[in-house]
C-alpha cells in the first residue's frame, strides 16, 4: 500500500505529540472541574491558567482578555451576535460570512488582496448612518494563504471610528502575531489549526468593549461563555501554543522551500496550470491551483486514490465540494469549481516532526497532477 500523504494543514494540523501527551498527562491528575472549590478544582483551574498564559505569550496580549469557545466560528458567532452593522471582505471563511449575514462586502483584487480605497469610501459613507460599525478582515485566506494588510484595514477603520476583529485561524502557527503591535479590538483562533484537538477556539477582546454573551448558564469564562470549561481542549491548545513558541515560530523556510519546490515543478510538468494570488504577499505553506479543463472535485478523487490527501479549500460540511467563493471573488468565476488547495504544515517546527513530506512524494504528485488531463 502507498504511504498516505497529507496535505491538507489548512483544515486541521495532526494533534502533537507533545499535546497527546499532555492530554493523557491531564486525564490522569482526576475529575476536573474548574468551578469546584476543592483540591481537583484548583487543579482545574491551574490548568486553565497555563493554558492561557501560553497563549497570551504567542498572540503578546493580556491573558485576562482570553475567552475560551468551542471553536473559532463560535468565538466568531459570540462577537457578531453584539453588532447590527458588520462590513467584512468577499473572501472571508463561512464562519464569518454566515455568522454576519453582511451586506457589507468589500471586494479584492485579482490577487485576493482586499482593496482598501474601497474600504475606505465605503466606511466614510456608511459612518454617516451608524454608531457601531465593526470591520471584520481575516489575517491568512484558508483557500489561498494570502495574507491581508491587516495593519492597514485597522488605520483605516480608526479613522472612522469603527471596531476591528480580525480571523486569525489560518495565521496562528504561521506568521507572526503581536497585539501589542496592531490596535486590533478583537481577534478569533482556532486551536486545531496549530496541532490542538478540534473543538476549541478563543475570543480575544478588549475589555473595554462590553459584550452580551450568547451562552448563558454558570457564569464561567467571566460569563462570556457558559458550560463547564472543555479542559482538554484548552490544555492541549496551550501545549500547542507553547510548542510552537518554544520552536522556530518564525522559521517556515523549509516550508516554503518545499512548496515551492512543488510549485515549479508542477509549473514544468503542467504548464497550463493556473495558480491564484501568486504575486501577493502568502503564507509559507498553501498553494491554490487549477486546471482549466478539470473539476476540482475529479482532482480530489483521483488524487486521493494515489493517496494524497487534499482539499478544494472550500468543502461544506457534507464533505461535498461547491464553487469557491473566493475564487470567484478574484474574478475567475470560471475556474471556481476547479480550484484545488495543497496546504503544507505551517511552520517548520512541525514539518520537521515525522519528516512528514519529502521532495520525492512531491514529485509523484507533480506527476499525478499532470496525468489528470491525459485522456
Ligand atoms: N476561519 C478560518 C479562516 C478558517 O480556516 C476556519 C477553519 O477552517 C475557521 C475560521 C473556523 O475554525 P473552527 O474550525 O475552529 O470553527
Amino acid at each position: 500500500m502507498k504511504k498516505q500523504i497529507y496535505l491538507d494543514y489548512n483544515a486541521t494540523v495532526p494533534l502533537l505529540k507533545e499535546v497527546k501527551e499532555s492530554l493523557i498527562d491531564c486525564m490522569n491528575v482526576g475529575p476536573l472541574n474548574a468551578s469546584s472549590i476543592h483540591y481537583y478544582g484548583r487543579k482545574g483551574k491551574d490548568i486553565i491558567d497555563i493554558a492561557r498564559t501560553n497563549i497570551s505569550k504567542l498572540i503578546n496580549t493580556n491573558k485576562n482578555n482570553i475567552i475560551f469557545t468551542g471553536s473559532a466560528t463560535e468565538a466568531i458567532n459570540l462577537l457578531f451576535s453584539n453588532f447590527e452593522t458588520i462590513v467584512v471582505s468577499s473572501v472571508e471563511h463561512f464562519a464569518v460570512l454566515s455568522s454576519s449575514k453582511s451586506d457589507h462586502i468589500i471586494p479584492v483584487n485579482q490577487d485576493g488582496v482586499v482593496d482598501l480605497s474601497y474600504l475606505e469610501l465605503y466606511l466614510k459613507k456608511l459612518v454617516k448612518n451608524n454608531k457601531k460599525i465593526l470591520v471584520s478582515v481575516m489575517w491568512v485566506n484558508n483557500e489561498t494563504g494570502i495574507i491581508q494588510p491587516i495593519e492597514h484595514v485597522v488605520e483605516i477603520a480608526k479613522k472612522f471610528g469603527c471596531l476591528v476583529h480580525c480571523d486569525a485561524a489560518q495565521a496562528l502557527g504561521k506568521i507572526k502575531i503581536n497585539l501589542e503591535e496592531i490596535e486590533l479590538d478583537f481577534l478569533t483562533l482556532s486551536g486545531h489549526k496549530i496541532g490542538a484537538p478540534t473543538g476549541i477556539g478563543a475570543l480575544i477582546y478588549n475589555d473595554n468593549i462590553d459584550l452580551t454573551p450568547q451562552i448563558l448558564g454558570g457564569g464561567q469564562e467571566k460569563g462570556m461563555r457558559a458550560g463547564t470549561e472543555n479542559i482538554l481542549g484548552i490544555r492541549g491548545f496551550g501545549e500547542a501554543a507553547k510548542f510552537i513558541i518554544n520552536s522556530t515560530e518564525k522559521n517556515c523556510s523549509k516550508v516554503k522551500s518545499l512548496r515551492d519546490y512543488f510549485q515549479e515543478k508542477i509549473k514544468t510538468s503542467s504548464p497550463e496550470t493556473i495558480f491564484f494570488g501568486e504575486k501577493a504577499n502568502k503564507v509559507a505553506n498553501t498553494i491554490l491551483m487549477a486546471l482549466p479543463k478539470i473539476p476540482g472535485d475529479l482532482a480530489l478523487m483521483k488524487l486521493d486514490l494515489e493517496s494524497f490527501s487534499v482539499s478544494s479549500g472550500s468543502a461544506c460540511s457534507s464533505g461535498k465540494v461547491s464553487k469557491s467563493h473566493v475564487v470567484s471573488a478574484m474574478g475567475y468565476d470560471n475556474l471556481a469549481s476547479n480550484s484545488v488547495r495543497f496546504s503544507f504544515p505551517p511552520n517548520d517546527a512541525i514539518l520537521n516532526l515525522e519528516n512528514l513530506i519529502t521532495r520525492k512524494e512531491l514529485d509523484r504528485l507533480a506527476q499525478c497532477w499532470s496525468n489528470l488531463q491525459a485522456k
